[in-house]
């Protein structure tokens, strides 16, 4: 961690899915500096694990709610009960998502559904249900949804997560112009492949594309959650403060090897 320790002092934070993989550095990172950090996601023992973890590890306590990002009430009260515990909202981070690999010929429509409902709806139900908090933060609220690189493209067999992730990036973009006036900066990360996570190895490692999408990365070798953790901070902090509306990438050069 190369950030002054107190930079997020004073600070609150929401990272939904901040239990496991990506979300989980976020969460580290954001609370080692200083930022009182709330949790939420659907499975308890996740949550319980992942604050146990915080608190014996690096001396972190986060807060944490279950609530599915689907249900726009349940996440409002889950959002509503860690933003009174932690003295408000100032970072909003929509990590949540699910994806798995499908052609789009064989896809069914639940498949389909449940990726929108998760990453673009849920994305949506985050944003409205934080709005009231962003408003009122210190230095202005900040939005940081976690895309993917696959959104740029197109994403064959998960054309689901690709026009979902998609989705997120217009929100943003929209959100960027209607919330400016409140101060609120909205902005994303695509990461390409993060190693140690979910989402390399269903998607990478279990396809047998491991080798294959490594030599595709111009910088040889896969992410750090630690690397999509630095571009949060970079874009909350106070080295962000006219980036709304943005995507930072952060993978290695893969996306501009089509090759
Ligand atoms: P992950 O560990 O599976 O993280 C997903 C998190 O979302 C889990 O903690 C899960 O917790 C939560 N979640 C899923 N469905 C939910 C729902 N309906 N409501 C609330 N929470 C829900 O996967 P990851 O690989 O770290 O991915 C994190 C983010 O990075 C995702 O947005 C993903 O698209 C993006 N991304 C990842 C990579 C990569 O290399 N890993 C690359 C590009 C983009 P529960 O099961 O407890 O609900």
């Amino acid at each position: 961690m190369n950030f002054a320790p107190d930079i997020f002092a004073g600070r609150s934070a929401v990272v939904t899915g901040g239990a496991t993989g990506i979300g989980w550095y976020i969460v580290r990172m954001l609370g080692g500096l200083g930022a009182n950090v709330g949790i939420v996601s659907r499975k308890e023992e996740n949550l319980v694990r992942a604050s146990e973890q915080f608190k014996a590890e690096d001396g972190i306590d986060v807060a944490w709610r279950t609530g599915d990002v689907r249900d726009p009430d349940g996440i409002k009260k889950a959002i509503d009960e860690l933003a009174n515990e932690n003295g408000g909202l100032d970072i909003l981070v929509c990590n949540a998502a699910g994806n798995f690999i499908c052609p789009t010929e064989e896809l069914s429509w639940n498949g389909w559904r449940t990726v929108i409902e998760i990453d673009l709806n849920g994305t949506f139900n985050c944003c409205q249900a934080a709005l009231p908090y962003l408003k009122n933060a210190g230095d202005g609220g900040r939005i940081i949804s976690i895309s993917t690189t696959g959104a740029n493209f197109g994403w064959p067999t998960a054309a689901h997560a690709g026009a979902a992730k998609a989705g997120i990036q217009n929100l943003m973009k929209s959100l960027a112009v209607e919330w400016g006036g409140y101060g609120i900066r909205c902005n994303w990360i695509s990461p390409g492949p993060i190693k140690g996570t979910e989402g390399v190895d269903r998607l990478i490692i279990q396809q047998g594309m491991a080798e294959k999408v490594t030599k595709s990365i111009p910088l040889g070798v896969f992410g750090d959650g630690d690397d999509i953790a630095n571009a949060v901070v970079f874009l909350a902090g106070e080295t962000g403060k006219y980036i709304s509306g943005a995507e930072l990438v952060v993978d290695g050069g893969a996306q501009w090897n089509r090759r």
